[in-house]
């Protein structure tokens, strides 16, 4: 059997020991004579599982028992919690601030404004240089640029467009916007690939499925303060604080998804966390800027150097037929996913926490060679 060096930009790669685990358990699970996926989610062999997830998730993101603040497992995606957000929070009459950076921001913000249409509420979009013409996407704001709306009931923010390959805050710690607000963030694509303190944000939330596991499940970090103050007349299905309140088991979640994430947060958990997979994971992104930046201008980022992602590289060559042949030689060198979003172009590498700096160095090395031989 050969695996692909996986480059995608998600679904992505996933580390290899979180999917033997889940071969060697598929048939008979935990002597259970059943898959995990057949099993009650009322029952204790799943209860045990779903339990070790969000333990897991607490622990490595350096939260004990006595933060006040929980973990939520939904379905959906970020793109529903792009709606459920302003469900939660937003009432006739309040607004809340939108800080887009990209072509994820955005679309959190369009979520938002149809639902604050709809009650009487608005979701405004924070006006700062790089938010469009030209420059859109090539850089993350800087705080000094984003003025908030004092009444505002949250400030949203992206730490990283993936589209564009742009990421806040790589040279401070987040976040990158302090505002007195509650701060709500959208980490789908750079949770736990680098250390954040949770404390600082009212709600975090990721898609699984770049670095903690399979599609089908999103992550949710709520201050429980901030959840108690939110909105009680909408359907329960859709209240985050039923979710908390249920220990994410009010209806049957995605048992096999939330399976997979404590397999692979029991991997990342062995390997030392996320201060040890932050170091590879910049280890990872020098190897592949260095090509570019040593490149003689064969290669370009079009990323300022501050906002450049260390989750989503992306680069560009002098034409569109040189991108089409050096996509041809990495697929020949068993290279996949290495193709940029449609609505961009160009190539993009993501280096999420399960691709391993030997594959980095690997397509770093394919692209010197490729430059060489290509230029
Ligand atoms: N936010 C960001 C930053 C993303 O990268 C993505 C998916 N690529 C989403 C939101 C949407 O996630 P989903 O498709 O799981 O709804």
């Amino acid at each position: 059997m050969t695996r692909v060096m996986n480059f995608s930009a998600g679904p992505a790669a996933l580390p290899e020991e979180a999917l033997l685990r889940a071969r060697d358990e598929l048939l008979d699970w935990n002597g259970t004579g059943m898959s995990v996926m057949e099993q009650s989610h009322r029952g204790k062999a799943y209860e045990k599982v779903h339990q070790e997830a969000h333990d897991l998730l607490r622990k490595l993101l350096g939260l004990t028992a006595d933060d006040k603040r929980s973990v939520i497992f939904l379905q959906g995606g970020a793109t529903q919690v792009f709606a459920t957000l302003a469900m939660n929070f937003l009432r006739a009459g309040t607004s809340a601030d939108y800080v887009s950076a990209g072509a994820w921001g955005d679309k959190a913000l369009v979520e938002a404004k149809s639902y604050a249409a709809m009650v009487g509420a608005s979701a405004r979009e924070v006006r700062w240089e790089g938010a469009e013409g030209a420059g859109k996407g090539t850089r993350m704001p800087h705080p000094r640029e984003l003025v908030f709306a004092e009444d505002a009931v949250f400030v949203h923010t992206t730490s990283n467009e993936t589209i564009h390959g742009t990421q806040v805050g790589l040279s401070e710690s987040l976040p990158f916007a302090d505002p007195k607000q509650p701060h709500v963030c959208d980490m789908s694509s750079d949770f736990l690939g680098r250390v954040i303190d949770p404390r600082k944000f009212s709600l975090l939330y990721a898609g699984a499925q770049k670095n903690i596991g399979p599609s089908g499940v999103v992550v949710l970090v709520v201050d429980d303060a901030f959840l108690e103050a939110s909105c009680d007349d909408i359907p329960s299905i859709f209240r985050y604080a039923t979710h908390a309140k249920n220990g994410s088991l009010y209806n049957t979640p995605p048992t096999f998804a939330i399976y997979l994430v404590r397999n692979v947060l029991a991997w990342l958990d062995a390997k030392g966390g996320v201060p040890a997979i932050e170091k590879d994971n910049r280890a990872k992104a020098k190897l592949v800027y260095d090509a570019i930046d040593e490149s003689g201008g064969f290669y370009t980022c079009p990323v300022e150097a501050e906002s450049r992602s260390i989750m989503n590289v992306v680069f560009r060559l002098p034409s569109e037929a040189h991108e089409a042949k050096f996509l041809a030689a990495s697929e020949q060198a068993g290279m996949v996913g290495l193709k940029g979003h449609r609505s961009v172009g160009g190539m993009r590498a993501s280096l999420y926490n399960a691709v391993s700096v030997a594959h980095a160095k690997a397509l770093a090395d394919l692209m010197r060679e490729h430059a060489r031989t290509s230029g």
